[in-house]
């Protein structure tokens, strides 16, 4: 479990005045409760997916029964899978239709860096078109590895200010994938 890699650590909150940090807390846990995650699965780590949803390992008890397969009405992109070359522009359009704030997750070695299949058809690593905020290892991870995958997101959202999505940091990130 400890193998999961948080990207871009949250900012803290020093030098801000309390009633904004108290505000940020609370927003903040209202978020990590009530994610929309849009499952982006191509190939045999959505089955392991599936199974994460289901009665017995059950997502929904941290909030996130209600899927989105509009990313218009999604906030955390969970990509699955073997993600060809041809696929990347789609992913990325993906990305680019969901409203801030958003969150990224690469789940198994596909995702996060192309996996066994280093070949000249297969992007090695979702992070080749758009930015990731927490990888998954494994072929497949387990539904508990992609539980604590999640909770990491959670972590972020719950921590992070509200503010950071203006902050020069996220801004420069986003400017590297030639996002506005
Ligand atoms: Fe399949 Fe392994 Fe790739 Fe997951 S990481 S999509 S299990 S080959």
């Amino acid at each position: 479990m400890s193998d999961i890699q948080i990207v871009d650590a949250p900012a803290g909150v020093e030098g801000v005045g309390f009633f904004a940090t108290s505000l940020d807390k609370a927003i903040g846990v209202a978020r990590a409760n009530s994610l929309w995650p849009l499952p982006f699965a191509t190939s045999c780590c959505g089955i392991e997916f599936m199974a994460t949803m289901g009665s017995h390992y059950d997502l929904s008890r941290f909030g996130a029964e209600r899927l989105s397969f509009s990313p218009r009405q999604a906030d955390l992109l969970m990509v699955m899978g073997t993600i060809s070359k041809k696929m990347g522009p789609v992913l990325r359009q993906v990305y680019l239709q969901m409203a801030e704030p958003r969150w990224v997750m690469a789940v198994g070695a596909c995702a996060s860096s192309g996996g066994i299949f280093d070949t000249y058809s297969v992007l090695q690593g979702i992070d080749e078109v758009i930015p990731v905020d927490v990888y998954v290892p494994g072929c497949p991870p387990r539904p508990e590895a992609i539980i604590d995958g999640f909770m990491a997101i959670q972590e972020l959202v719950r921590t992070e200010t509200l503010r950071r999505r203006s902050e020069p940091k996220y801004q420069a990130l986003l400017a590297k994938y030639g996002i506005q």
